[in-house]
């Protein structure tokens, strides 16, 4: 399966032109709709050749039904990610799962950093960034979040709560390959608020700089937006510079609004 274009170092030299549309399926559902879904998502996908030639296309079910998607998914064009990995690898750390079981079980990508990751559990940069590493040696790739408050904005440090971010959370080895950005302002996600196509290019533009200096191949690396991303604001959204994809979480629960946003993909 290949699910991000840019695997291997050749390839890592030249930005990709697809897309990537990432569904963050959250606590939500049972086997029985996360089965459904899958389903829905792989003949949707499969019947629609055009998507496919503009988009990849990942999921991140909960990690119960991380293996019955995975056997679902087979061999197919969509990519499996976790939504959070363990600190360390394999041992004593009761209730936690390692990348090395997500690598078993066949995840290609990790979510890192989620806001609700940093707000409910109290996540820090740094131990994003000690997670990374541990992707890194398994070959997964990072999907690192980052984003500011709604008071945050308002006060006018939106640059530097992101920037600061990116510095702390992107750990040494970090390339275009082995991770995507996804810039999810907190007060977007799951409130239907969306930023406006100006500040997403504004902060996506930022983002982009803060990468070039901080990594070799950092103008190359995926940055997706992610905050309430439906069909209707996907266009707009999507064709807004420097943006490289979508990561999407309510509307990702149901197939044909994900595929929907996958569709106004130009
Ligand atoms: C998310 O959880 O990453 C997210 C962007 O959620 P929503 O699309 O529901 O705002």
């Amino acid at each position: 399966m290949q699910c991000f274009p840019l695997r291997g170092n050749k390839a890592a030299m030249t930005k990709s032109l697809k897309k990537l549309i990432a569904g963050n399926w959250k606590m939500n559902g049972n086997s029985a709709a996360a089965l459904a879904l899958v389903q829905s998502l792989s003949e949707g996908v499969a019947a629609e050749p055009a998507l496919l030639g503009k988009n990849d296309f990942v999921v991140a079910p909960p990690y119960v039904h991380l293996a019955m998607v995975k056997a679902a998914l087979a061999d197919g064009p969509i990519g499996l990610s976790a939504q959070d990995c363990a600190l360390t690898q394999d041992g004593a750390y009761t209730g936690d799962i390692s990348v090395g079981m997500l690598v078993d079980i066949g995840c290609n990508y990790v979510i890192l950093g989620h806001s609700e990751r940093r707000q409910y559990h109290g996540e820090t940069d740094g131990q994003v960034a000690a997670k990374a590493s541990l992707c890194y040696e398994k070959n997964l790739t990072a999907i690192i979040c980052v984003g500011e408050t709604e008071v945050q904005r308002a006060e006018g440090r939106h640059e530097q709560v992101v920037g600061e971010q990116l510095s702390k959370a992107i750990p040494a080895g970090a390339t275009a390959v082995n991770t995507v950005i996804a810039y999810e302002p907190v007060w977007a996600i799951g409130t239907g608020k969306t930023a406006t196509p100006e500040d997403v290019k504004a902060m996506h533009s930022f983002i982009r700089e803060r990468l070039k200096e901080q990594l070799a191949d950092g103008g190359n690396m995926r940055i997706l937006y992610g905050g309430s991303v439906k069909p209707d604001n996907a266009e707009a959204l999507m064709s807004t510079e420097n943006v490289d994809g979508a990561l999407v979480g309510g509307a990702s629960l149901k197939a044909d609004q994900f595929l929907a946003i996958a569709r106004a993909v130009k």
